[in-house]
């Protein structure tokens, strides 16, 4: 399954990566405090060491290659999840990722670089196999953070991106209709018995294998720091499974599914968006590093949160704890990280690159699961 980057999605990150290059002098006082502090690290959810490029290589080693020769960290990561996002057989993040209730692809996806103090992001946009370009796009190109839906694709369309009629696989579109068969939306039933058997569904179809446990909640979040302590960080998705069509969940929203700090660190997320933007987390965790705090505890004291934020009976399991997963992935500016979960589990795992190459590590949990 050799894939790469199409010539259009090159010339436009190298483009952005040239352009960036040229202003690199104006990062101002604070990172230049981080100068030559960090051992480099590229840290993303697992699916940054899956999927492969048609070198082999995975996210976590093409952004930690790049970043370590001296590219921009942002745009080295954005190179990263691009593997992922074009990738036909993650049905998580971008091309072939699974569709809205409608059957329509919809991407979320934002970026933030950290010694710029900029950040760009787009939500609902269909199309754009790749949002994380478009999401880099928003920062480089305007003066706002978050474009959505046909706005989205239409500034994508006038800078030349490639927009497609359907970003469907046959793969992501074999899984909605056998969601769709099996929860008949369309017919008598309340907006509250639709969601419930749609996860009921989706849920029925990872345990009978159609799809794969790591992948029902899916996304990308890649964080690097570099040898000079530049911080950056990307989150690209295609969002919760089958969802209304329209909804966003956390990963283009800073402080959610992405924060950046470029004096102290990053964080980003997957897992369940909702309750994540109801804690605003990632931006939680970064400030715990602001004061501090280790990757680790900072990720743990996130997590701590969304378990206090969660209280609605249909979000809690029997132990009256979050019944849903929701992970994070966490570098300080000095290139120390971590990678946590709100269950502890066996396959838990997340992607990390360091000098001495890429590997999937497992994740620290804050909880363990019911009858575990
Ligand atoms: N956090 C993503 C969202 O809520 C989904 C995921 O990571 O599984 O859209």
């Amino acid at each position: 399954m050799a894939k790469q980057l199409n010539r259009r999605d090159f010339v436009l990150t190298g483009a952005a990566a040239a352009g960036l290059a040229a202003t690199r002098p104006a990062f101002g006082r604070a990172a230049a405090s981080q100068m030559s502090s960090a051992r480099p690290v590229v840290v993303a959810s697992g699916n940054g060491h899956r999927s492969r490029n048609a070198n082999n290589e995975t996210c976590v080693e093409v952004a930690f290659r790049m970043m370590t020769s001296g590219e921009d960290v942002l745009d080295s990561l954005v190179a990263g999840v691009n593997i992922v996002e074009l990738d036909p057989e993650d049905a998580s993040v971008g091309y072939g990722g699974r569709p809205n209730a409608d059957g329509v692809v919809q991407l979320d996806s934002c970026c933030m670089h950290g010694p710029k103090r900029q950040a760009g992001g787009v939500g609902a946009i269909e199309g754009v196999r790749a949002p994380s370009l478009v999401a880099k796009a928003v920062m480089d190109h305007t003066d706002h953070h978050l474009l959505v839906g046909d706005g989205a694709q239409a500034f994508a369309r006038n800078l030349g991106f490639e927009i497609e009629a359907d970003l469907n696989t046959e793969n992501s579109r074999r899984q909605y209709l056998e969601w769709k068969r099996r929860t008949d939306p369309g017919h008598y039933l309340t907006p509250e018995e639709r969601i419930q058997a749609g996860l009921q569904a989706g849920l029925a179809m990872v345990a009978e294998g159609i799809i794969p446990e790591d992948e029902f909640w899916g996304t990308i979040n890649c964080n690097g720091v570099n040898a000079q302590g530049d911080v950056c960080g990307v989150t690209t998705t295609s969002g919760l499974s089958w969802k209304i069509p329209g909804r966003v969940g956390d990963s283009p929203i800073l402080g959610a599914g992405l924060y950046v700090d470029g004096t102290y660190g990053a964080a980003g997320s997957t897992g369940r968006g909702e309750a994540n933007l109801y804690s605003l987390a990632s931006f939680l965790i970064v400030e715990n590093l602001r004061r501090g705090m280790s990757p680790k505890d900072a990720g743990m004291e996130g997590l701590k949160r969304i378990q206090e934020n969660t209280v609605e009976q249909r979000l809690l399991n029997e132990e009256g704890n979050p019944a849903f997963g929701v992970n994070f992935y966490i570098i300080n500016a000095k290139g120390e990280y971590a990678g946590v979960s709100m269950y502890a589990s066996e396959r838990g795992r997340f992607a990390v690159c360091t000098e001495n190459g890429a590997e999937l590590v497992p994740l620290d949990g804050l909880l363990q699961r019911p009858n575990a």
